[in-house]
């Protein structure tokens, strides 16, 4: 498979394959003991047609023996068991929950209990954190002091929300993290050159984000829409909360960019499975 890097002189994921499956990484979370995380790519996995092959939806019309497959394997692949998933509730609002032992399974082994909730922030050893995409940004969050993750989903909404920021908060709230200590990585999401928004979108941006951040965060056309920086824009959000800088990994890998490669909702009009983010500590 040949990837397109947005920018071949920015620092890469690494690309990682075993058994067949093909996963990302980070080497700067890979580099904190205690920690498992990853992202998937479409590779590796039983579905077919516009599901192929690692679907992770089990709500978008795939065969649902297909989607448990593709957990195992993908599990199997990364160092971790289905049943110690967490999911989402993903509906592009800014609620971040505190996920505790009872938890285990939400989405895979059992209902989940709660909607609504786009970010998970655990201090549990043994729980997987996941998050699922096609497009919008997911943003990582390791704190090797206190020994906690968070993973939130954020596209323009969430971003325009700041659940960066909102994530951050919940891990100080919660674990006493300090935001000093903290590792982030934004994942695999739409590049700027490929994301394009109306001007209600920026007016959005622009009464959140300070004038002097605008030229980083959209550039306009003649068309009368706009290209949108969600990769620069969640770096803002979370140096403003206090991260440091080296701290923050970006993905130099846009969706959109290698629809054969990740599932892009842009790309395929529609017509895709899913991607999942996973962050967990290690028992
Ligand atoms: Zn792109």
């Amino acid at each position: 498979m040949n990837i397109i890097w947005h920018d071949e002189q920015m620092p890469k994921m690494k690309v990682n394959e075993k058994n067949g499956v093909t996963y990302l990484t980070y080497p700067q979370l890979e580099a904190i003991p205690g920690v498992v995380h990853g992202f998937s790519t479409r590779l590796g996995g039983v579905s077919e047609g516009i599901y192929s092959s690692m679907n992770l939806s089990f709500t978008r019309g795939d065969d649902e023996s297909a989607v448990r497959e593709n957990y195992r394997l993908l599990g199997a692949a990364v160092g971790f068991a289905p049943e110690d998933i967490v999911t989402s509730d993903q509906t592009h609002t800014t609620n971040v929950r505190l996920i505790t032992a009872e938890d285990r399974g939400n989405g895979i082994t059992k209902p989940r209990p709660y909607t609504d909730v786009d970010g998970m922030v655990t201090n549990v050893p043994g729980l997987v954190l996941a998050t699922f995409y096609a497009d919008c940004v997911p943003l990582y969050f390791v704190d090797p002091v206190r020994r906690a993750v968070g993973l939130s989903h954020s596209g323009w909404r969430g971003t325009a929300g700041k659940i960066g920021a909102v994530t951050v908060e919940k891990m100080k709230a919660e674990f006493g993290s300090s935001p000093a200590d903290i590792y982030a990585a934004i994942g695999p999401s739409i590049c700027q050159d490929c994301y394009e928004v109306s001007g209600d979108v920026i007016k959005q941006f622009q009464s959140v984000f300070a004038r002097k951040y605008w030229e980083w965060l959209y550039y306009a056309k003649d068309n009368g829409h706009f290209q949108l920086n969600l990769w620069e824009a969640n770096r803002i959000i979370l140096m403003e909360a206090g991260i440091p800088e080296n701290h923050i990994s970006l993905p130099n890998l846009c969706t959109c960019c290698n629809p054969e490669f990740l599932f892009s909702h842009r790309a395929s009009k529609g017509r895709r499975g899913n991607l999942g983010a996973f962050l967990g500590l290690t028992d």
